[in-house]
Parts: structure tokens; C-alpha cells; sequence
């Protein structure tokens, strides 16, 4: 059963090593050749792109192969100790540039193609995007991989397969209607599949106590449902450094054994169906970000991914070193992206307690040891929990391990803090009440020995309110490890031009070492820099123009101050404070205040969950309102709204080089980190933000003459709750007043009465959660500081300079040093190929 026996097939197999394959364009242009010829039987009449593509990445892929083996190799012959990334979600993108980038190709093959007559851009632009995840979680999930293998981090990430990812974005009639993303539908170049390396994953059934041969007592997991986990391997390069890391996602299989019960009664087809409902366990990404909804294929997917992940990693390590598991400990450490995989804790106990006879004590203190957990949100909604009901019918051994766990966790608690039954129920993994519910987060914390929040203030909340119990009892495991992204993807691919201007100005160090970029703050006062500046801008700000037409054709102002909000629509994050001051430039527009006036193209894009009433609303509201104002032939040339449809990893790719105003305004305290903010940063945006997340440390960077901040504190916002008056702030404020009668009396939905009402209720309600109206005047005031700030552009590209020059900390290089040095202490591999 185990796959690694079956490396015994082949005992005296032949070294197959190839002669290397070279990265010349002559190399790359024969393979490519090749492949578009041989394999895919195409020729020069074939017009589509996308065989093309396949081609090319084809070539490419061989040489990441090489160096994927070398890297692999290196691994295990150091016996070095590894970490394990496990994440729900991983946003990837697209991976042409990317590999053509890190392996150092992109000229080659772009030269070598335009002799055949083929524009690369549209062999890019053929590639479907990698959509596994909802935002920034996912997101950053795949810049991590891209970070651990360019500082050659033996990391490998692990995660689901899923068929249908994040789902494509329509707007009809002004309203979110989804599409369902079939991204695998042509294949997918990149992945191999690894059959040997499938694993069991066990579901329901019953447990039972036997006692074995030996007189041991041992708990069975028997009657179980089982499906297979099958390993999809992605190949992950770092950044001309010969390491390629490996992503592994995985597929959920049917077993090929029939309940045979079913068949013999001659219902055969229902057999054949009930196996195939095992597949759907890896079918689609559930679309909420930020807000969990209970399903149980949702907990399925989760026990999924840990089980398989786990398996994998203790298969290997028992192939290695037989039973022996005291240094399993030194040799392996997990990093759990939220709460989603945080099964795994429950999951390693059972691996090691039931499948290799550990005693509880010994496996407790190898879990407490391996698991290291991030916490992503403060938004109490969002933290997941399981009804106890539906783990023990759908995982009924790891409901009991979990309630051993929380038997001896409790006796620590009471130990800690004697007699304290208050804090033993508010601490408990179960939540007690109507229904027993589990609470995942609780779990992580407990099995884990480290704990760490996205930025400096969210991590300094976690400790404060959320896990405030938890960071008295262990406040050693309590750290913080501030986002990052990725400037490969995020600034030398997706600008290309700003990349080529920031090396030929400084060299080209700065791509594998951000914190280079702080050369380029003096020539902030050079007047022919800041000129050439400005131009790579307005050439972006064109590119970005030309994207939005191919979506829908409307002339967009060059000259204009483009000001984006792109990342899923969340009353958090607070789009409708954006649209309230669009209202409120409107207004003074057809009031003929317009005096000194910067014209402003207000970009706003972003997703809803599905099942998000409010988030849906508010997409429908931008776009009832940009009709309005695009419409209007007094807004011309001073204001237009653009809803950016089915924002994604590629649309973000064109949308932040031309960026020059990124708004981050949630509500202080809600946003964790965001990295949104990083990626406009590093292209030159300068930030309109309130003291939230990773603001504060970009505020840090650039000085307050670089950030326009507004807006109430965290501390402010707790404060101001108490007395929250929405309604006589906005009687007092004119210009609010205004805005909000343009809204209650219908101007943006005269055919449609009433569909705003919840909203406008909504924020004039005193117990909106998000604040709106209390920041409103905060942020009309600062916006007029962003339009004096514009209209002289001298200043304003100082200002754009400066953010860029000092985004070096928002690096995942950055980011993973960190997570490397107090968490994961693995030692940098370095590999050649030769
Ligand atoms: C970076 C990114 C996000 C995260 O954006 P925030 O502004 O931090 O919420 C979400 N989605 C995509 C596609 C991204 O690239």
C-alpha cells in the first residue's frame, strides 16, 4: 500500500541523466520547435496562441525540471530540517513570465520568438490565470513559495487542486453575476502528476479499542469512507539562483473498491455515483474571504489537505528512519496558513499515536513542537468553528483526540490559574451552548508553538483582545511577521519599465535584495529623473487604460488623478466611504465648484462572496453611481468612476504600475496587514490610509509628508463606539448631508426605488460596525490635501519616488527571512545543477 516501496521496482535503474539543456534562444527556439511540432502536431497555419504557449513553457519546463531534480537531491542528501507550508489557498497567477524571469530566459525566449514572427505578449496573455484562492491570504501564500525558493529555503507548500477556481466576475445590469472558472480545461502545463506518491484519506466510519498482539491498546478508525489523495507537482524556481521548490496540490480520487453490500443488491450505478461524489471533495474554492459559513464539504476539504500533507511528510520520514520519531521534532516544522488546515494538529497525533504506536505524552510534545500557526483576521465572525455534532460523524477519531486535547489543556489552564472556571469555559477548544462547537483557532493556538499576527497592530490585538488568555498563559509563543509580496511578480514582471528605469539608475542588485532600492531616494531631487519618471507613469497609466477597454470601451482621462481601490468588497474595508466622497466631488461638480479642480479617475475593483447580501449592494451601487457620473456631460474631463470587473492576480498586474493614489481605508483595527497596499507602494502610489494593518509600517517607511493618513485610531474607534451618533454627524456636516439626501432621495437608482436603503440604513445606523460616517470628514479633507498635492507634479513624483525607494521592507524576501529566523530555523541550500 505505502508508494514509496514502490521505488523497489526499479532497484538497478540506470542513471537517466540528459545532457543539460541549454537557455541560449538557439536551445530554447529547437525545443520549442519541438514541442509545437512533435507534441502538439501544430504548424506555421495554426493561429492560436495557446499552442504556442504550451510550447514554449514546455521548453522551459524541462530546464526547470533539471534543476527541480537537482534541488530535490540536495535535499535529501543533507538531511537537512524542512518546512511545510499548508494552506487552503494559493492565488498563483500566471506562471510564464515568471519562470522565463527566474530562470533568467526572458530576452532569449523573447528574441528567439520574434525571429519566428511571435509576439511573446500574446503567448502570455494565452495562459489562464491560477485563481485557488479568494485574496490576500492566498495570495500571499504564492509569494511566499516564490520568497522560500529564491533564498533557497527547503520549503514545500502544500494545498488543493482545486478544478474550479475562484469564480470570474460578471457585472450585468450593474450587478455581480459569477462564472464558474473551469481553469483546467485545456490541462495545465505546469503540474505533473505523481500517482506513487497517493495517499488514504479516511472519512466517518466508527473508531474502536483493540488490544494488539503485544497487549497494547489501540484505537482503529474502521468502516471509513476513503478516498485518495493524488499529488499534483508544481515546479517553484527562485530567482536565478538554479533552486525550483515544489508546490504539491492535491486531487481528491475515488478508491477503486465498491461498497460491495450495494452491489450485490444490483445497484450498481449508485455505487459508481456514491464513489464519484468522493471527487468533489477537491471540485471548487469556496469564494468567502474573511467569512466562514460552516459547510461540511468545507471540513472535508480541510481534513483533506492535512491528512494527505501530513502522510506524506510522516511516509518520508518513516522510509528514512524507520519508527524512530525522536527527531522528528528537530528535523520538521509546519506552518499553518490560518485556521483552515489547523486539523493537522489533531491529525499528526492520530498518525503517531494510532499508526505508530507513540504514547500520547511523546506525540503531544512532537505536535507542540512541529505546528506554528498564523492568525489572519480580528473580525470575530470570521474565526472558525465546527459543530462537534458534524466532526464526530464526519471524523470521529480526531473529534475524540480533539477532546483529549482539550481535557489536558484544561488541566494546564486550572493549574495556571486555580479555581478560575470562567476562564477554563472561555479558553476551552468547545465552545459550549445550544450546539458544541469546536474552536479551530483555540486548537492551533494550543497545539503550536508559535503563534504570529500578519503586522505589528494586528499582531499587538491578537494579544491584547482575541487570544488575550491564551498570550498570558504563553506569551513566548505570541510573534508577529509582517506581510510582504513578492517584487519579482509584483514590480520587475508587471512593470517592466519602471524595473528597466530603477536599474539602470542604481543596477540590478535591488531584485534580490529590496532594501537596494533606498538608492534610489536622492535622485527624488533630480529634476531629468523625476522627469523620466514621470513618463514611465504615464506609459503605464496608457497600458492600464488599454486594459480597461478591452473590457468596456470608455475614454479615460490620461491627465487624470488615478485613484484605485481594488481587493474584495468588504463593509470593512469600507468601498462605500470611497463612493460617499465620489458623491461628494460629483456634487460640487454640478454645483460649479470646481475651482483649481484635479481631474480624478476614481478605479474601483474587487469581488463579493457569493453569499454576501451587502458586499453585492455595494458593487451595485458603484456601478448605478458611474453611470450617473459618466453619463453627465458637466463631469467631463474632471471625474469619472470605473468599476474594474473580475479583479484577479493578472488584473492586478496591469492595474498597479498605473496606480497613483491607493486608497486603504478600512476602519483602524479591521484590516489584519493587507498587501494590496505593498504592491502600490513598490509602483509607485502613494497611500490615502488610516492607521490600519500594514499602513502603519508603510507610514513608518515614507514619513508623514509621504502618506496622506485620515481617519479615526484603533484606540479612537473603540472610543468613539460607545457614543456613536452617525445621524447628528451627518446633520451637522453639510457636504455629508448633501451626499446622503443624494443617495435617500433616489438620484442613483431612479428606476429601481429602494434597492439602496439597507446600505444608506446601514451606515446610519449607530451600531455600524465600520465606523463610515465617523471617518467621512477626515477623508474629504485629506483628499483635497491629495489634489493640491497633484496639481503640482514636481511633488507629486517626489512623493511617488520616495514610496517606491522605501518599500524594500515589504519584501516576502523580507517577510520569510523573518518567519525563517524565529520560526522555521531551516539552513539556505544552496544547488548547481552541474
Ligand atoms: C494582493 C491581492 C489581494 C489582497 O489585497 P488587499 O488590498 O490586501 O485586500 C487580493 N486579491 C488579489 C488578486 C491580489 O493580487
Amino acid at each position: 500500500m505505502s508508494p514509496h516501496k514502490s521505488k523497489n521496482i526499479h532497484p538497478t535503474l540506470p542513471s537517466l541523466a540528459l545532457p543539460e539543456q541549454g537557455l541560449k534562444k538557439k536551445e530554447l527556439i529547437e525545443s520549442f520547435k519541438q514541442y509545437y511540432i512533435h507534441l502538439l502536431g501544430r504548424d506555421e497555419n495554426c493561429r492560436t496562441p495557446y499552442y504556442a504557449f504550451e510550447a514554449i513553457s514546455l521548453a522551459l519546463r524541462d530546464r526547470l525540471m533539471e534543476r527541480w531534480k537537482a534541488t530535490h537531491k540536495k535535499y535529501k542528501y543533507s538531511g537537512c530540517r524542512r518546512g511545510f507550508y499548508l494552506s487552503m489557498e494559493y492565488l498563483l497567477g500566471r506562471s510564464l513570465t515568471n519562470s522565463m524571469l527566474n530562470l533568467g530566459a526572458k530576452d532569449a525566449v523573447s528574441e528567439g520568438l520574434s525571429e519566428l514572427g511571435i509576439e511573446t505578449d500574446e503567448l502570455i496573455n494565452a495562459e489562464l490565470d491560477a485563481g485557488l484562492g479568494n485574496g490576500g491570504l492566498g495570495r500571499l501564500a504564492a509569494c511566499f513559495m516564490d520568497s522560500c525558493a529564491t533564498m533557497q529555503l527547503p520549503v514545500i507548500g502544500y494545498g488543493l487542486r482545486y478544478e474550479y477556481g475562484m469564480f470570474t466576475q460578471n457585472i450585468v445590469n450593474g450587478e455581480q453575476v459569477e462564472k464558474p472558472d473551469h481553469w483546467l480545461r485545456r490541462g495545465n502545463i505546469w503540474e505533473i502528476e505523481r500517482l506513487e506518491y497517493s495517499h488514504r484519506i479516511k472519512f466517518c466510519g466508527r473508531t474502536q479499542l483493540q488490544t494488539d498482539e503485544s497487549g497494547k491498546k489501540r484505537v482503529h478508525w474502521i468502516e471509513t469512507s476513503d478516498v485518495l489523495a493524488v499529488p499534483f507537482d508544481t515546479p517553484v524556481p527562485g530567482y536565478c539562483n538554479d533552486t525550483v521548490n515544489t508546490l504539491r496540490l492535491w486531487k481528491a480520487v475515488a478508491t477503486e473498491e465498491f461498497n460491495l453490500d450495494e452491489f450485490n443488491e444490483g445497484d450498481y450505478a449508485e455505487a459508481v455515483a456514491e464513489k464519484i461524489s468522493a471527487e468533489n471533495i477537491t471540485m471548487v474554492l469556496y469564494p468567502n474571504d474573511a467569512n466562514e459559513n460552516g459547510k461540511e464539504l468545507r471540513l472535508r476539504q480541510q481534513y483533506f489537505l492535512a491528512s494527505a500533507s501530513l502522510q506524506d511528510v510522516v511516509t518520508h520520514w518513516v522510509a528514512l528512519h524507520g519508527e524512530d520519531f525522536s527527531q522528528f521534532a528537530a528535523k520538521n516544522c509546519f506552518q499553518l496558513n490560518d485556521t483552515h488546515p489547523s486539523i493537522a494538529v489533531a491529525e499528526l497525533m492520530r498518525l503517531l499515536i494510532d499508526n505508530h504506536g507513540l504514547g500520547w505524552q511523546d506525540a503531544w510534545t512532537i505536535t507542540r513542537n512541529t505546528m506554528a500557526y498564523t492568525n489572519h483576521t480580528l473580525l470575530p465572525e470570521a474565526l472558525e468553528k465546527w459543530p462537534v455534532s458534524l466532526m464526530r460523524g464526519l471524523l470521529p477519531r480526531l473529534m475524540e483526540i480533539i477532546f483529549e486535547i482539550n481535557a489536558h489543556f484544561l488541566a494546564e489552564v486550572s493549574a495556571h490559574w486555580p479555581g478560575d472556571f470562567e476562564r477554563q469555559r472561555r479558553m476551552s477548544l468547545i465552545e459550549e451552548g445550544e450546539e458544541q462547537q469546536v474552536r479551530m483557532a483555540y486548537l492551533a493556538i494550543v497545539g503550536s508553538y508559535s503563534v504570529n499576527g500578519v503586522a505589528e497592530l494586528h499582531s499587538r490585538l491578537l494579544q491584547r483582545d482575541l487570544f488575550s488568555d491564551f498570550y498570558a498563559l504563553w506569551p513566548q509563543k505570541f510573534n508577529n511577521k509582517t506581510n510582504g509580496v513578492t517584487p519579482r511578480r509584483w514590480l520587475i514582471a508587471s512593470n517592466p519599465g519602471l524595473a528597466a528605469l530603477i536599474s539602470e539608475t542604481i543596477g540590478d542588485d535591488w531584485m534580490s535584495d529590496l532594501s537596494l532600492l533606498k538608492k534610489l531616494l536622492p535622485y527624488a531631487e533630480d529634476a531629468e529623473f523625476r522627469q523620466r519618471w514621470y513618463r514611465t507613469k504615464q506609459l503605464a497609466k496608457q497600458k492600464l487604460i488599454e486594459f480597461k477597454q478591452q473590457q468596456h470601451d470608455i475614454d479615460i482621462n490620461l491627465e487624470a488623478l488615478f485613484d484605485v481601490q481594488v481587493k474584495r468588497i468588504h463593509e470593512y474595508k469600507r468601498q462605500l466611504l470611497n463612493i460617499l466622497h465620489v458623491i461628494y466631488l460629483y456634487n460640487r461638480i454640478k454645483k460649479g465648484d470646481t475651482a483649481n479642480w484635479v481631474p480624478r479617475c476614481v478605479l474601483i475593483g474587487g469581488k463579493a462572496a457569493p453569499g454576501y447580501k451587502a458586499a453585492k449592494k455595494i458593487i451595485k451601487l458603484i456601478n448605478n453611481v458611474a453611470d450617473v457620473i459618466n453619463s453627465d456631460p458637466d463631469t467631463q474631463g474632471k471625474l469619472q468612476l470605473v468599476f474594474l470587473s473580475d479583479y484577479s492576480v493578472l488584473a492586478m498586474e496591469k492595474i498597479c504600475p498605473g496606480a497613483d493614489l491607493s486608497e486603504q481605508i478600512s476602519t483602524a483595527g479591521k484590516e489584519a496587514s493587507g498587501t494590496g497596499n505593498m504592491k502600490l507602494m513598490m509602483n509607485g502610489a502613494v497611500t490615502i490610509g488610516t492607521l490600519d494593518g500594514a499602513n502603519i509600517e508603510i507610514l513608518e517607511e515614507v514619513g508623514e509628508d509621504n502618506f496622506f493618513l485620515f481617519g479615526l485610531t484603533e484606540a479612537q474607534v473603540a472610543e468613539r463606539r460607545k457614543h456613536y451618533d452617525p445621524v447628528s454627524t451627518i446633520e451637522q456636516d453639510e457636504d455629508l448631508r448633501q451626499v446622503v439626501k443624494l443617495l435617500e432621495c433616489g438620484h442613483f437608482n431612479q428606476f429601481e426605488p429602494g434597492i439602496f436603503d439597507e446600505l444608506i440604513g446601514s451606515i446610519k445606523s449607530p451600531n455600524d460596525p465600520w465606523m463610515t460616517v465617523a471617518d467621512f470628514r477626515s477623508y474629504i479633507d485629506t483628499q483635497k490635501r491629495v489634489e493640491e498635492a497633484y496639481r503640482d507634479r514636481d511633488r507629486w513624483i517626489k512623493m511617488s519616488i520616495i514610496n517606491c525607494a522605501n518599500s524594500g521592507k515589504f519584501s516576502t524576501d523580507r517577510t520569510i527571512s523573518e518567519y525563517n529566523r524565529d520560526i522555521w530555523k531551516l539552513e539556505s541550500q544552496p544547488v548547481g545543477t552541474k
